[in-house]
């Protein structure tokens, strides 16, 4: 008799677990069957179809369908959105075409000082680098301050220290040359010295065709997590030291699971001083805000009325995406789950 109860007993235990388990897995299989995405930038500024040719058209289209193909492919296979955000931004800033990694902008020195961030939507962790010089990725080295160090932000020697420790690829300043970049600073020079009256403070820059470029990259993935992040070479001519809003948290790169995913490209001044990523984060958050409705105040209304210009591109935590910008054009485009690529450049009329 006892025998038989002790028997039966352990029959129902193991039926309720195994019950337990097939539902852990439904709910684990639902979880992870929701939807993804990613969207990406490539800069914004005068970016008008009359002054590009076909060929520089096509390039960019080819490198921009890349970089979603890539981060796609990561989140299909249920990786993470900081694996898809970082991968995507590294062949982005490989590529001599944007003015973030290989493609660098020119200091007013004649040098390059890079900038990154990236956060993590699930965790609010952040890592970001200022000023570096010979980092060949610099995305990489702000997930590492992320994930190997106790700080949000390291700059210009100790990052370099910090990437020599963990032994991440370094290159020579020579590496970031390209004569597009080193035509814009000479362009921007002989601009600033007809201006020279004016004074530093008074000059009104604006971003032009040949300095847009900042790369960034938002993903929700199948487990619902958001990440963004952002990487530039700053603005052509820029003063020795001077940072810029992409590698600052909340400026040019904020991740949230509960809101949304942001990056932003543009005049970084106005960008700081807006706290343009988190202030669609707050709309949302707060104010109940659509993504769109929280992109578009931020960039259209507050960004315009500032005289700032720029643009950002942003997902939120259901896979809405959002791109809004007061410039000319953006390189731009998304990725969902059917792994359609879609890129864009000019306004969307075109
Ligand atoms: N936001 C960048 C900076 O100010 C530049 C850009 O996005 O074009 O450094």
């Amino acid at each position: 008799m006892a025998l038989n109860s002790k028997f039966f007993g352990s029959i129902i235990l193991t039926l309720l677990c195994l019950t337990l388990l097939s539902h852990g897995n439904q709910a684990h299989a639902q979880k992870t069957n929701s939807v993804f995405g990613m969207v990406i930038h490539g800069g914004a500024g005068t970016i008008l179809k009359k002054n590009m040719t076909p060929e520089l058209e096509q390039a960019y289209q080819v490198k921009l369908k890349e970089a979603l193909q890539t981060g796609y492919a990561i989140l299909e296979n249920n990786g993470s959105s900081m694996d898809a955000v970082e991968a995507t931004l590294k062949i982005l800033e490989n590529s001599p075409l944007f003015n973030a990694g290989k493609g660098a902008v020119f200091t007013g020195d004649g040098t390059h000082e890079l900038d990154a961030s990236i956060m993590d939507g699930k965790t609010l962790q952040a890592g970001a680098v200022a000023g570096v010089k010979h980092v060949k990725n610099p995305i990489a080295l702000a997930r590492l301050v992320l994930e190997k160090s106790p700080h949000v932000m390291m700059v210009g020697d100790g990052a370099e220290e910090f990437a020599v420790q963990h032994h991440l690829e370094r290159v020579s300043q020579y590496y970031f040359y390209t004569e597009k970049r080193w035509k814009s600073l000479q362009k921007r020079k002989n601009a600033a010295v007809k201006k020279t009256t004016m004074g530093p403070k008074k000059e009104n820059i604006k971003l032009t065709d040949k300095e847009e470029g900042t790369v960034g990259a938002a993903a929700l993935d199948k487990e619902g997590n958001l990440a963004a992040g952002t990487s530039t070479g700053g603005m052509t001519n820029k003063m020795f030291g001077r940072v810029g809003d992409s590698p600052i948290i909340g400026a040019g790169t904020y991740a949230n699971n509960q809101t949304c995913a942001v990056s932003g490209t543009g005049h970084g001044e106005y960008f700081m001083r807006l706290l343009v990523a988190y202030d669609i984060h707050a709309l949302m958050a707060y104010q109940g805000k659509s993504l769109k409705e929280a992109a578009n105040t931020v960039i259209m209304k507050k960004l315009e009325e500032l005289g700032g210009t720029g643009g950002i591109i942003a997902i939120d935590k259901d896979g809405n995406i959002a791109m809004p910008f007061n410039t000319a054009g953006m390189y731009r485009g998304y990725i969902r789950e059917n792994g359609e690529a879609i890129v864009k450049i000019y306004q969307d009329k075109d």
